[in-house]
């Protein structure tokens, strides 16, 4: 037994901590869940849990039915939502076949193995997720929209709102579980939150989006409301998304940064944008796996009354721009080390793990093929004409999930990236959605025609 296995062992007896939930990701992204008592954790840590891989969404095919969990002691964290003692607490798992070695269904391990890749270069990669949800006071069963908790707007600061109670106890629970905070603040729709983690390796902050839906529906459940992740839950007010900042190091030294360089951008960095901005139709399936996460990604606030709220709509980066796919944030002198891109069509209901993996597929491969990065756009490209766009080379994201699904389906790089089994249970898994969307006739539509036609 290595040193964090036995702190673990320890922690559970000197905490009183009955019950250990073995935590991890289907390939939707929804978190699962097996709880085991203290006395099953040694035998866990050698040779982890068995479970039936086939009930799981992505995970195996009857005939490989047999999965292992095995939980990964540097995750462990006491659950602070459930009562002191006796205590619950959770450590992620890896998945392995019978056989002991890695499941390829397991998206901890998809992204594991794109990280090891850019190790392999020199790289670690660095994420600093901004998270955006609403809080609602009712989630109506016929699908109605919900009422939001507040009318507040961006940065509003409302005194006793239960928004602002709600960050405050969401942002002590999420620190009591090791997850640091940076920002928080109202975003600019009614109800809508954000809340930033600060910079950690992506596998970390992966695990740490995971654990930040649970804790935002635990925090709302506690002062009787509803978080919601949903991409697009109104018509007329922004989505939800999960714009992500992020760098590669090589050791201490930021391999994005370079003084006096345009924007302080190193080479490695222009070629990471130009690999995502190459690859952007091809990722978009799964930073944005939803029928409803398209409504989101419509552009901006004067572009119609979908009312996109600044999640961008064209494949094309900028220095500062906020109607870019991807943004270079002010460089700020005193802290060169922060030299970093801003991913903006990424949203939280992703799977995180497979998010990351795609868009460090992306970028590494326009390092390794060396990409130029095409000039960036200082205008905002809501605002030209398609002819002027078309000139500018700035072609439109996939408007919608059968978009996307084509788009991927032609992708090496996402086949390469998620393997094969993942990359084609989510191409079928994401075909269904988007025939069974098809199918539905709209309130819309008969709002619109019945009467008239
Ligand atoms: N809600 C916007 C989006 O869906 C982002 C607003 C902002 O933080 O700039 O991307
Ligand atoms: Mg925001
Ligand atoms: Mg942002």
């Amino acid at each position: 037994m290595d040193r964090q296995q036995e702190f673990v062992l320890r922690t559970l007896e000197e905490r009183d901590i009955r019950f250990i939930r073995l935590w991890f990701t289907d390939v939707l992204g929804f978190l699962k869940s097996v709880a085991v008592a203290p006395a099953e954790l040694e035998g866990a840590f050698a040779e982890g849990i068995g479970f039936d891989g086939s009930a799981i969404e992505g995970f195996a095919r009857v005939f490989e039915a047999d999965m292992i969990a095995k939980p990964d002691p540097a995750t462990f964290q006491i659950l602070p939502w459930r009562s002191e003692a006796p205590g619950t607490a959770r450590m992620f798992c890896d998945i392995l076949m019978p056989d002991g070695t890695p499941s390829f269904a397991d998206p901890r391990y998809v992204l594991k193995r794109a990280l090891a890749k850019a190790a392999d270069l020199g790289f670690t990669f660095y994420t600093h997720p901004e998270i955006e949800f609403f809080l609602f006071k009712n989630l109506p069963e016929d699908g109605s929209e919900p009422d939001p908790v507040d009318a507040g707007g961006y940065f509003d600061h409302t005194p006793h709102s239960t928004a602002h109670d709600f960050r405050r106890n969401a942002i002590m629970m999420l620190e009591a579980m090791g997850i640091s905070v940076e920002y928080s603040h109202h975003e600019g729709a009614p109800g809508q939150q954000e809340i930033d983690l600060r910079y950690a390796d992506a596998l970390t902050t992966a695990d740490n989006i995971m654990t930040f839906r649970l804790v935002m529906k635990e925090v709302a459940l506690e002062q009787g409301v509803w978080a919601s992740f949903m991409p697009k839950p109104f018509t007329d007010h922004p989505g939800s998304g999960m714009h992500t900042h992020m760098s590669l190091f090589e050791g201490d030294r930021n391999a994005f940064y370079e003084p006096g360089a345009e924007y302080q951008l190193s080479k490695v960095a222009r070629a990471f944008i130009a690999g995502l901005l190459r690859h952007a139709a091809e990722i978009t399936a799964v930073t944005n796996q939803f029928v409803n996460s398209y409504k989101r990604l419509w552009g901006g606030v004067g572009a119609s009354a979908g009312a996109g709220g600044e999640a961008p709509s064209y494949i094309c980066w900028g220095h500062n721009n906020r109607s870019a796919l991807v943004r270079v944030p002010m460089y700020k002198p005193h802290k060169g080390h922060s030299t970093r891109i801003e991913f903006r069509s990424l949203d939280t209901a992703a799977n995180p793990y497979l998010a990351f993996a795609a868009i460090l597929g992306a970028g590494l491969k326009g390092i390794e093929e060396g990409y130029e990065l095409p000039p960036g756009a200082e205008d905002d490209v809501w605002a030209l004409s398609p002819a002027e766009r078309r000139a500018l080379g700035i072609e439109p994201l996939p408007q919608s999930l059968d978009e996307a699904i084509k788009a991927m389906e032609r992708s090496e790089l996402m086949a390469e990236v998620l393997g094969e089994h993942v990359f084609d249970f989510f191409l079928r898994n994401k075909r269904a959605e988007w025939e069974e969307y098809r199918r539905q006739v709209t309130d819309w539509e008969r709002k619109r025609h019945i009467a008239v036609l």
